[in-house]
C-alpha cells in the first residue's frame, strides 16, 4: 500500500471560511489516522489578489488550530514547473493557443443560448495556422491556451463520499483554459500538475470542486499519470437550509477565535460538520463517553473514516459549538484555560492581561482590576459553569473583584418596598465585623440561619438585601460561594461602602 499523502491547498483570501476550515481538519484526520502525510500547499497563483498578510493568516489559523503539516508549498514559487508541463501538452498537440477575444467569446456564448444549447467553447481556435497566429499577434492580441477536451468520453470516478459520479466530456463546457493570456497557469491546471508531482493519494475537497474534477481527470490521463482518489465534503448549510453566508453570523474561524471559542471546540465541532463514527465504534464509545458529541483532537484521529462522511448537506448550528465550548471551558485545567487566555487576549484590542510577579492587570473594556494569579484563578473556579466563551471570563470579573460598584435601579426599588433590609444588613454586618473564624460557606449559613430566628425573616426578604448589599444586583453568583471567595475584609468593605451609600442616598 501506499503511503497515504492528502493536501489542504487554500487560496490567500485574508481570513479562513469554516468550510476551508473543515476541508484542512478533514484531510488532517485523514493523514494522522492513516499514519500519512498531511501537506500545506497555497494557491497563491494569483498574484494581484493577494497579499502576504492573507497568506500569513492561513498559517497563523492553521496553528491556532493546532493542525500541524508535514510539507508546505507555494504555488508563486512553482511556475517554471507548470510551464514545462503546459510545453508538454502544446508539444503533443494536446494544447493550442486561442486568440479569441473577450467579444468573441460572449458572441459565441449567446448565439450558442439562442439556439437553446449549453455555452461552450467550439474549439475555433484547434487549427490555427503559423501564419494566422502571426497576424493575430501583430494585432496585439495575447492567446490563451486551452486544452483539446475529447468528443463523448464518459470520464467516471467513485467518489469516496459521493459515491460513482460521472459526465460526459462534451458537456463540460469545450476546450478549457489551462493558461490565462497573462502567462499564469489556471488552478484546474495546476493542481493537477501539483498533485501529481506531490504524490497525492487523496484529494479531499468540498463538493463545490466536483465540477472541476472531470477536467482534472481529463489532464491526468494526457499526462498518463495516476488519478488519485477524490472525496467531496459536503456543502455546509445555515440553520435555515440556505448556503452559509454572513447573514448567518460568523463564518470565519477567526472570528470564532476573537470571540473566545477554544481551538479545541472548534475541531469538535467541525469534525461533526458532515461526520460522526459508525455505529459500531459509536457503541464502543458511548459506555465510555460522558457526553456522545464531545470528541478531542485524539479521539477524532482514532475515529476518523471517509466512510462515515454523510454526502448529505452539513447544517452550521453555533448553539452545538457553543454546547461544546462550556464543556472544553468546564473540563481543562486551570494552566491550560490560563494559557488559553493570553492567546485570547492577543488578538483582542479591548481586553488585555499583563502578568508581573505574580500580580495581574486586567484590562477588560473600560474596567481595570488589579489582582494576584492565585485570586484570579479562584475567580475563574467559581465561575466557569457560566462562561460560553473565553470573554465571559473577563464578564464575570467584575462582580468578584470591585468592591465599588453601583446599586441597580431594580435593586433599589426592592430596598424601598422591603423595610427590614436594612435591618438584615446591618445584623450582618455587625455578625461577620465579631467574626473570629474563617469565613467559609458553612459560616455565611450559619450567620445567615441565627439572623432569619433573631429577626424572624426569612426567604427572599433575608436574602436579596444580602445579595444586594454584597454586589448591587439582584442575581448572579451564589452567594455562599461569593462570601467565601471574599473573605472577611472585602465582605466588611463591600458592606461599609453600601451602607455609606445608602446613608448618603
Ligand atoms: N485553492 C482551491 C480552493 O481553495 C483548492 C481546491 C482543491 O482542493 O483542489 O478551493
Ligand atoms: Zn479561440
Amino acid at each position: 500500500m501506499k503511503k497515504v499523502r492528502v493536501r489542504f491547498a487554500p487560496s490567500p483570501t485574508g481570513f479562513m471560511h469554516v468550510g476551508n476550515a473543515r476541508t484542512a481538519l478533514f484531510n488532517y484526520l485523514f493523514a494522522r489516522h492513516n499514519k500519512g502525510d498531511f501537506i500545506l500547499r497555497i494557491e497563491d497563483t494569483d498574484l494581484e489578489r493577494h497579499n502576504e498578510d492573507a497568506v500569513k493568516a492561513i498559517f497563523e489559523t492553521l496553528n491556532w488550530l493546532t493542525l500541524d503539516y508535514d510539507e508546505v508549498y507555494r504555488q508563486s514559487k512553482r511556475f517554471d514547473i507548470y510551464k514545462k508541463y503546459v510545453d508538454y501538452l502544446l508539444e503533443k498537440g494536446l494544447a493550442y493557443e486561442c486568440y479569441c477575444t473577450k467579444e468573441e467569446l460572449e458572441k459565441m456564448r449567446e448565439e450558442q443560448l439562442k439556439r437553446g444549447e449549453p455555452p461552450r467553447y467550439t474549439g475555433k481556435c484547434r487549427n490555427l495556422t503559423p501564419e494566422e497566429k502571426e497576424r493575430l499577434r501583430k494585432e496585439g492580441r495575447k492567446p490563451v491556451i486551452r486544452f483539446k477536451v475529447p468528443e463523448n468520453e464518459i470520464i467516471a470516478w467513485d467518489d469516496l463520499v459521493k459515491g460513482h459520479l460521472e459526465f460526459n466530456s462534451s458537456n463540460i463546457g469545450g476546450d478549457f483554459v489551462i493558461v490565462r493570456s497573462n502567462g499564469i497557469p489556471v488552478y484546474n491546471f495546476v493542481v493537477v500538475v501539483d498533485d501529481h508531482l506531490m504524490n497525492i493519494t487523496h484529494v479531499i475537497r468540498g463538493e463545490d470542486h466536483i465540477s472541476n474534477t472531470p477536467k482534472q481527470i481529463l489532464l491526468y490521463k494526457a499526462f498518463g499519470w495516476e488519478i488519485p482518489k477524490f472525496a467531496h465534503l459536503p456543502i455546509i448549510l445555515g440553520k435555515d437550509r440556505s448556503k452559509l453566508s454572513k447573514r448567518h453570523g460568523s463564518t470565519s474561524v477567526e472570528e470564532f477565535r476573537k470571540k473566545g471559542y477554544l481551538p479545541e471546540s472548534l475541531i469538535n465541532f467541525l469534525a461533526l460538520l458532515g461526520w460522526y463514527p459508525n455505529e459500531e465504534l459509536y457503541k464502543k464509545l458511548a459506555s465510555k463517553k460522558e457526553h456522545v458529541e464531545i470528541f478531542t483532537k485524539e479521539e477524532l484521529i482514532e475515529l476518523f473514516d471517509l466512510k462515515d462522511v454523510n454526502p448529505a448537506p452539513a447544517v452550521f448550528d453555533t448553539t452545538k459549538l457553543d454546547f461544546i465550548n462550556e464543556y472544553f471551558i468546564r473540563k481543562l485545567d486551570l494552566d491550560t484555560l490560563y494559557k488559553h487566555l493570553l492567546e485570547f487576549v492577543k488578538v483582542r484590542k479591548d481586553i488585555d492581561i499583563k502578568e508581573e510577579n505574580n500580580r495581574l492587570l486586567i484590562k477588560y473594556k473600560n474596567e481595570i482590576y488589579e489582582t494576584d494569579k492565585d485570586t484570579f484563578f479562584k475567580a475563574i473556579e467559581l465561575t466557569r459553569n457560566y462562561y460560553t466563551t473565553l470573554e465571559d471570563v473577563f464578564v464575570y470579573l467584575k462582580e468578584l473583584l470591585k468592591d465599588e460598584y453601583e446599586i441597580d435601579e431594580n435593586a433599589l426599588k426592592f430596598l424601598r418596598e422591603n423595610e427590614d433590609s436594612l435591618k438584615v444588613i446591618n445584623a450582618f454586618y455587625e455578625k461577620i465585623k465579631n467574626l473570629e473564624e474563617v469565613l467559609s460557606k458553612e459560616i455565611f449559613k450559619k450567620l445567615v440561619k441565627e439572623i432569619q430566628k433573631e429577626l424572624k425573616v426569612k426567604g427572599k426578604r433575608l436574602y436579596m438585601p444580602l445579595r444586594i448589599a454584597l454586589t448591587g444586583k439582584m442575581q448572579g453568583l451564589e452567594l455562599d460561594a461569593l462570601v467565601e471567595f471574599l473573605g472577611k475584609d472585602r465582605v466588611l468593605k463591600r458592606l461599609e461602602n453600601f451602607l455609606r451609600k445608602v446613608e448618603n442616598a
